[in-house]
């Protein structure tokens, strides 16, 4: 019995934080330091390496930043090819916990159904691509929170193993929360449900197919390469075809290509967030829906 104990208290320790105080949690991302934050409460410390308002595909870390991965106890990524900076800064950071499979490290896109995986990966291309393993913009889904948050528990647990029953509760606590305020925005949205947009960059997939909004097509041909003029030429003319209503821009969009088509397709423009904190409002994962449904349904609203 006592042998038990011991090795037991040996497991704990092995397994708590080396600083005894909260998890330091690095994320590539503020959603995913949102969905931390959610789950873990005070049992951890999060930061995300890229800021709300920023391309998430390009993001340029400082040194500071590439130091502060090794201080982690746990990394969190959107995974696929999203971040790929995060490869070359981990490399430079060349830190042996850091690196696929190891408990120090969660891809939280291990158990989301993907859309679009047939793409094509532009292997042969020498143009800079993204998306090449399925579209990574799954967070923009609230359902998508479930599985996420169960990654991100067990992820903790596994470092602190005496935090699962708090986060258990704040993690049912979180889900209760998600499914009330998703239930409001179906309700919202219900009556919008088959409005064709256009988007700029392939954002918003998971986010159109759970509140039934139809893309017709993207500006951007292949995601993150800038559109050729001859899209820029010829896409306001098919959009009027098509009865698009609106033009659905990222807060990092070029803002005179968005304006020029808008003008030209007599498409409504609306810049939606994209991640936690990119408007002030989106102060949380739950308040970044809230905003981006405020946002749609004013901009059909005045159609
Ligand atoms: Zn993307």
């Amino acid at each position: 019995m006592r042998r038990a104990l011991a090795a037991l208290v040996l497991v704990l320790w092995a397994a708590a934080p080396a600083s005894g105080g909260p998890l330091v949690v690095v994320t590539t991302s503020t959603d995913l330091r949102a969905l931390v934050e959610a789950i873990g409460g005070d049992q951890v410390r999060a930061e995300s390496l890229a800021a709300p308002a920023q391309d998430p595909h390009a993001i340029d870390l400082k040194p500071g930043q590439i130091a502060r991965l090794k201080t982690a106890d746990l990394l969190v990524r959107i995974g696929l090819d999203h971040e790929p900076w995060l490869t070359r800064a981990l490399r430079t950071a060349g830190d042996p916990r850091l690196v696929p499979g190891s408990p120090h490290v969660l891809d939280t896109s291990r158990n989301i159904a993907l859309l679009q995986t047939e793409t094509p990966r532009l292997r042969e291309s020498a143009a800079p691509h993204v998306h090449g393993y399925g579209n990574p913009h799954y967070w923009l889904d609230p359902e998508n929170a479930r599985p996420m948050t169960a990654e991100i528990l067990e992820s903790i647990v596994r470092l602190a193993p005496g935090a699962r029953a708090t986060l258990e509760a704040n993690r049912q606590r979180f889900l209760g929360r998600l499914d009330s305020s998703l239930n409001g925005w179906l309700r919202t949205m219900a009556p919008h449900r088959g409005t064709r947009v256009v988007v700029v960059h392939d954002s918003w997939p998971y986010f159109a197919r759970r509140f039934g909004l139809v893309v017709v097509a993207t500006v951007e041909a292949t995601p993150g390469v800038p559109p050729a003029p001859s899209v820029l030429a010829s896409l306001p003319q098919r959009m009027r075809e098509a009865g698009v209503a609106l033009l659905i821009a990222e807060p990092y969009s070029n803002e005179s290509v968005v304006r020029q088509i808008a003008s030209r397709s007599g498409a409504r423009a609306v810049t939606l967030a994209t991640s936690v904190g990119a408007d002030p409002e989106a102060a949380d994962y739950l308040a970044l829906f809230d905003v981006n449904i405020r946002r749609l349904t004013a901009a059909l609203g005045a159609r």
